[in-house]
């Protein structure tokens, strides 16, 4: 396959419902799935006589992200109205940050598809150029009889959070979009919740030749609500740019909607200028004044990068790359599985193992299954309810290595701790489960069985040097200690007694 003589551009400006009880400049309270018109009050509504005042929580928010994709944040940030006459803004006039946002710069790392899913992907740095604060507006529902207005979302705090035009492809935006959503529901900063709308996003996307410096003409995709949405439409839009440019045309600069269910993208119009919206800084919020003791309190809350996270598990612990994904992409099972290597620091792989797999698989089977429209990013397990306790599973490994029971005992022990939450001990007490190891009792069942004219063939086979043949006698053996036998201590007595 031959590299394509195109490049594709594309930089992303994403729109993210901060984790706030309340509206960014009212005490109404936000949420979803209540009735139309429930979660106002006269600030929202715009009433006269009504002044807003910023809800410290969403600035707190937006620092917090600011310091998580270590972006500068400035001394003071501001307020300015972008104008328009649209009733899905009581107002006439949207609240936002146009010359003075609340983080600047940044940088999220992401990693692309690796050839495989059992091998790393490469690593890139996309950098952002700045996140501001702003409301939400509400939403209109047409019908034949009219439209209907619902003011619920108006004045919900978004961050928009702006890249610079470095990712390179569909499939590093969405690669951008799943390290972004990690990073933001980690720190708390967000739940980006697609299904109801908490993550919405507008993709800006040119082409140009291979080896250009310049960059091509662009055009911008409204409100895309989903990762997959967002791949499909750069998608799409690249080649239908490719096609246009090819075919001899221009790139028109325009503002686009995509349709889902089709997969097709359309034109919603020219593109808008800033002096469109007649920006003014708005005189009812006053300029505010970012304390350094408040972004150093916020630095504290900061968690630890997921891929730093996942570096330092494979290089200090020696974790296999396939587990460390699955843990770094929930930071509440990362936390668990910490706790439970620091309590048998001996043996983490065993422990990751343990974890990422049967731990996982047993909680999801437990929990309510995750539902359709859920992208598959972050990992729908609820270790609170969880009966097993870090240093249980820590115990279950450490007695498996120690001997004391087979690895296959250990998967019963462990569906018991699943079930009970008792330690490790007392289900191996309980249902005599204790490995056999006491080499003279093995010797003698070992004895008896290499007696048995039935096996003879297989012994004469192993003497005259093949190796597999021995498995054939170990099954007996197994049956006769009732699954208790120590397979190791099995296969060397063996060995010692065939010569
Ligand atoms: P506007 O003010 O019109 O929204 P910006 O310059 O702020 O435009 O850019 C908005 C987004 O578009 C940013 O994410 C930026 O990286 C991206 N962008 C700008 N120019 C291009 C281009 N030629 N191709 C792809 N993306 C671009
Ligand atoms: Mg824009």
């Amino acid at each position: 396959m031959s590299e394509s003589p195109w490049e594709i551009v594309i930089g992303l400006e994403v729109h993210v419902q901060l984790r706030t009880r309340t509206k960014v400049f009212a005490s109404a309270p936000w949420g979803f799935g209540e009735e139309p018109n429930e979660q106002v009050d006269p600030v929202v509504l715009g009433l006269p006589g009504t002044l807003p005042v910023v809800n410290r929580v969403a600035v707190e928010q937006a620092i917090l992200f600011g310091l998580v994709v270590e972006a500068t944040i400035p001394e003071r940030c501001a307020w300015d109205r972008k104008n328009y006459f649209y009733p899905d803004n009581p107002k006439n006039y949207q609240l936002t940050q146009k010359d003075f946002p609340v983080t600047l710069g940044g940088q999220v790392e992401i990693e692309l598809p690796g050839p495989s899913r059992n091998v790393m992907g490469e690593h890139k740095m996309i950098r952002l150029h700045h996140a501001h604060l702003e409301e939400d507006v509400g939403k209109l529902s047409h019908s034949g009889s009219g439209s209907l207005v619902d003011y619920n979302r108006a004045g919900v705090p978004l961050l928009e959070i702006v890249t610079e035009p470095d990712l390179r492809s569909a499939a590093e935006a969405a690669a951008f979009l799943n390290a972004l959503v990690t990073m933001l529901t980690q720190a708390g900063v967000a739940d980006c919740d697609m299904e109801k709308g908490q993550l919405r996003c507008d993709a800006n996307v040119s082409v140009r030749r291979r080896g250009d410096t310049q960059l091509g003409t662009r055009t911008e995709t409204k409100n895309l609500n989903s990762i997959s949405g967002v791949r499909d439409c750069i998608q799409y839009e690249a080649a239908r740019q490719i096609r246009e440019l090819e075919e001899g045309r221009k790139i028109t600069q325009e503002t686009r909607g995509w349709n889902a269910v089709n997969a097709r993208g359309y034109v919603l119009r020219d593109k808008e200028d800033a002096h469109d919206y007649r920006y003014f800084p708005d005189p009812d919020i006053p300029t505010l004044k970012i304390a350094r003791a408040t972004v150093e309190r916020l630095q504290k809350l900061v968690p630890e990068r997921p891929f730093h996270r996942q570096r330092r598990y494979m290089e200090k612990l020696g974790l296999p790359y396939t587990v460390t994904s699955v843990l770094i992409a929930d930071k509440a099972l990362a936390d668990w599985f910490e706790a439970a290597a620091a309590a048998y620091p001996q043996n983490p792989s065993g422990i990751a193992n343990w974890v990422a797999n049967d731990l996982l698989r047993d909680l999801s089977a437990a929990t309510s299954a995750p539902d359709a429209f859920s992208e598959p990013s972050v990992a729908k397990v609820s270790l609170v309810d969880c009966r097993i306790k870090p240093a249980q599973l820590a115990g279950l490994v450490k007695i498996t290595d120690e001997g004391v029971i087979s690895k296959q005992q250990a998967k019963e022990v462990f569906a018991e701790m699943f079930r009970t939450g008792q330690d490790a001990g007392e289900i191996v007490n309980a249902k005599g489960l204790r490995q056999n190891s006491d080499a003279g009792e093995l010797e003698k069942i070992i004895q008896e069985v290499i007696a048995d004219p039935a096996v003879a063939k297989s012994i004469a086979e192993y003497r005259a040097g093949n190796e597999k043949a021995i498995n054939a006698l170990k099954g007996p053996i197994m049956k006769r200690t009732q699954g208790k036998a120590n397979p190791a201590m099995i296969d060397q007595l063996l060995r010692k007694h065939l010569g």
